[in-house]
């Protein structure tokens, strides 16, 4: 059992520092008293920095990076009548969003790919593409989920960034 602020806080240290020599910000909302998370403490540190190290990489400077963590509720549907919702903690959610280059349609079914890397494959912006397929199958290990959410960039090329969702297993007391 562990608390997602000890994971994150000192990522969000390091990431800070990185972030000042291009300009960036780096925001976190942890609120308190989140469930107890029930996974390998390490594991998710390497997942979480290999994210946060992308938001890093794949934003211009003066861009700007937010993590945020927060509750998922069980929704009661059994009787829509007498409807208590927000009732049971479900899972544990940790978004990653970023102002960066986002990820074109083609590139977004295949990043958790094995070696695979988007158009930044073409910069001079270094990378193996392992990251996330290193980041997806830990994440699976450990029963929770990893999507990647990019909005479909325009014509008039407004770039409007990237964002990762983490789903987490709970233990079961608070
Ligand atoms: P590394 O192994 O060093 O992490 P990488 O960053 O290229 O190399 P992944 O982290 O697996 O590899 O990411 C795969 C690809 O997904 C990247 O090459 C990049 O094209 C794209 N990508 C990942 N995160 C972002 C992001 N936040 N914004 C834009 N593109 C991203
Ligand atoms: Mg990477």
């Amino acid at each position: 059992p562990c608390h997602v602020a000890s994971i994150i806080e000192p990522l969000i240290v390091s990431a800070t520092a990185i972030a000042q020599e291009k300009q960036q910000q780096v925001f976190a909302t942890i609120p308190e008293n989140l469930p107890l998370i029930k996974v390998n403490i390490p594991a998710l540190r390497e997942v979480l920095s290999n994210i946060i190290d992308n938001a890093l990489k794949y934003t211009p400077a003066g861009g700007n990076i937010w993590v945020k963590a927060g509750v998922v509720f069980l929704q009661s549907t059994a009787s829509k009548k007498k409807i208590k919702k927000n009732t049971k903690p479900e899972c544990l959610d940790i978004t990653i969003t970023d102002t960066g280059y986002g990820i074109n349609s083609a590139d977004l079914d295949r990043v958790f790919e094995r070696s695979y890397r988007g158009v930044q494959a073409n910069t001079d912006i270094p990378g193996t593409g392992l990251g996330l397929a290193i980041a997806k199958e830990l994440i699976e290990k450990m029963q929770g989920k990893i999507e990647v959410y990019s909005p479909p960039q325009s014509d008039s090329e407004i770039k409007t960034g990237t964002s990762f969702t983490i789903w987490l297993p709970i233990c079961e007391k608070l």
